[in-house]
């Protein structure tokens, strides 16, 4: 075993303070049998439920720990002294139930509070909690359940504004599926109001959790998660990238299944203390005005969310309601465009910044306020060609890759599959370990652009062109609402633009005079090879659960 050398071991090692361990690590990092898998603080034991709940208990007690926003937008809250009864209670109830240390447990549960006493339940007994969105399909749900075999499935039988509930796999020798929303359930957990369970120390490297990726980045894989580095890395964000204080009303607004949900929703304001917003879904709740009341009537500091949803939002206008509690405002998980950006810097007049990461790596990993982004803290990156594995020159795109490790709170491995993890995501050259985001990016005035996937950009006649640079391109045009450029074939070019443009009810004619527009924008912008194909006017287009839009199956 050796360690590896991170320039910022240093850094590292000061933001692990600021956690309460209960037995001290030995090093900052290590690596497994040569890498790429490493441990972060390895010797190290702590409990993320501690951490977030039992260490706050004695100053901030009676300090608003939740905020929901339920579907049809009534409001709850609950303290930390309440949060961290209702943990207890669940914990001794699933000990109860015979479940221990490393069981996984399966949360399929709405955005409510219990969904966050579910997940810290599991951490307090060292159990490994697998949240799936409560909105997956039945197939999808039951091949998670094939995957990860958990000993324990919560989920909730009340519609709850929601079309459809997945059907839950039934209950064997093996398994016990229980209906949060059932009386019985209720009544159960009543009778354990007042126990109070302590905490199994992990040490750093346990898993905590694990995430299946949303399926923008290819087949769902499960995403396995440590304890002592995911709750440094949080913690160490919150402050360095966040600027978070002590007085935050803190809302993400993507779902607890979603990573950022686990990671922003949930541990990171925990952990520091502050208050979160949980939002649940529904036709009441959603981006636009119901959101801008929300910022108005709870006070919220700091928004996180997809730029997607603020496309959604600018059709309703500028905010009515004051967003002057707003601090910040932070877009994650799909390239943001320049009209975005400036419809929330100008038009709402609200701070935004960009931050890039993906499920594995836990917390972002680039950072900026446009499309212009640099590494968070002192991460090393590079862009390489992707066959040759050479760093590409400026302007040259290529695949981004990270050096030598994804930080603390990236994933540890793929559920039950070192190999895959190992294959898939790390490259070896000159002696050091690369992490592949198959992400295409591009240096630009000493900031890094990402253009998409490796796999979205569109190869015309020989001349690569990124999805994202086509869809920038026409960013801003009176009418369209979203844009999505993929690839079709081509006898001679063997690839040509195609485009799926969402508008509002045109005529014939608009669209006629809106296509001949395009074609100009695209051809002043990228270039005559950028002329598209065909244009496909929409009203809406697939997205994935998480909000994303589903490009394969628009290629396709
Ligand atoms: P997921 O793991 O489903 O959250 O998706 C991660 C992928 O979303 C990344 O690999 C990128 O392709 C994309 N992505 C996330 N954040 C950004 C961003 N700020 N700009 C561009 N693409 C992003």
């Amino acid at each position: 075993m050796s360690t590896i050398t991170v320039n910022d071991a240093a850094f590292w090692q000061q933001e692990a303070q600021r956690l309460d361990w209960q037995q001290d690590f030995t090093s900052v990092v290590e690596e497994i049998d040569g890498g790429p898998r490493c441990r972060w603080f390895p010797g190290g034991r702590t409990n993320l439920s501690y951490n977030a709940l039992d260490r706050h208990l004695a100053e901030k007690g009676d300090r608003c720990a939740i905020i929901q926003r339920d579907y049809r937008g009534a409001t709850q809250r609950l303290s930390y002294h309440e949060l961290w009864q209702q943990v207890n209670a669940l914990s001794h109830l699933m000990i109860s139930w015979g479940i221990r240390q490393g069981d996984r447990v399966m949360i399929v549960l709405p955005m409510t509070p219990l969904a966050a006493v579910a997940m810290l339940a599991c951490a307090r007994l060292g159990a490994v909690h697998v949240v799936v969105y409560s909105g997956v399909t039945s197939d999808a749900l039951a091949q998670r359940v094939v995957a990860c075999q958990p000993a324990l499935l919560l989920h909730c039988s009340e519609h709850r504004g929601r079309q459809e509930l997945p059907s839950i796999p039934t209950a064997s020798a093996t398994l016990r599926a229980v209906d949060c929303y059932s009386p019985d359930f209720t009544q159960a957990l009543a009778q354990h109001i007042g126990c109070v369970v302590p905490c199994v120390w992990l040490e750093s490297s346990q898993p905590s959790h694990l995430l299946f990726t949303s399926g923008t980045t290819g087949a769902p894989k499960g995403i396995v998660r440590d304890t002592g580095g995911y709750a440094v890395a949080l913690l160490a964000s919150l402050r360095h990238l966040f600027h978070v204080q002590d007085d935050e009303i803190f809302f993400t607004t993507a779902d607890v299944g979603w990573v950022t949900g686990h990671s922003y929703g949930i541990y990171a304001p925990l952990l520091a203390g502050i208050t979160t917003v949980m939002y649940e879904a529904s036709t009441v709740n959603t981006p636009g005005e119901s959101w801008w009341q929300m910022v108005a009537e709870l006070g919220i500091t700091r928004m996180l969310t997809i730029a997607g949803a603020i496309r959604l939002a600018r059709q309703q206008g500028k905010p009515h309601a004051s967003l002057a509690s707003l601090r910040s405002l932070y877009l994650a998980g799909e390239p943001l465009d320049p009209a975005t950006h400036s419809w929330v810097t100008r038009g709402m007049g609200v701070t935004c910044e960009n931050h890039y990461w993906q499920t594995e790596s836990g917390w972002p990993l680039l950072a900026g306020t446009g499309s212009g982004l640099a590494p968070v803290f002192t991460r090393a990156v590079d862009i390489v060609d992707a066959t040759s594995g050479e760093s590409c020159t400026p302007g040259q795109a290529g695949m981004l890759v990270i050096k030598d490790t994804l930080g603390p709170g990236g994933m540890s491995t793929l559920w039950q599959d070192d190999t895959q993890h190992d294959q898939r995501y790390w490259l070896r050259r000159d002696g050091r370990w690369f992490y592949a985001t198959h992400d295409c990016a591009v240096r630009q005035n000493d900031s890094i652009v990402i253009q998409g996937r490796m796999d979205d950009v569109i190869n015309i006649g020989g001349k690569r062109l990124a999805t994202a640079e086509v869809e920038n391109a026409l960013a801003g045009i009176a009418g369209i609402i979203e844009v999505v450029a993929t690839r079709t074939p081509h006898h001679l070019l063997g690839e040509m633009v195609a485009l799926f443009v969402v508008t509002e009810g045109l005529t014939v004619q608009q669209e006629g005079m809106l296509k001949q527009q395009i074609r100009e924008r695209l051809v002043s912008r990228c270039g005559r090879f950028a002329l598209p194909r065909k244009i496909h006017f929409r009203r809406s287009l697939p997205k994935t659960f998480s909000g994303k839009f589903l490009r394969r199956m628009l290629t396709a």
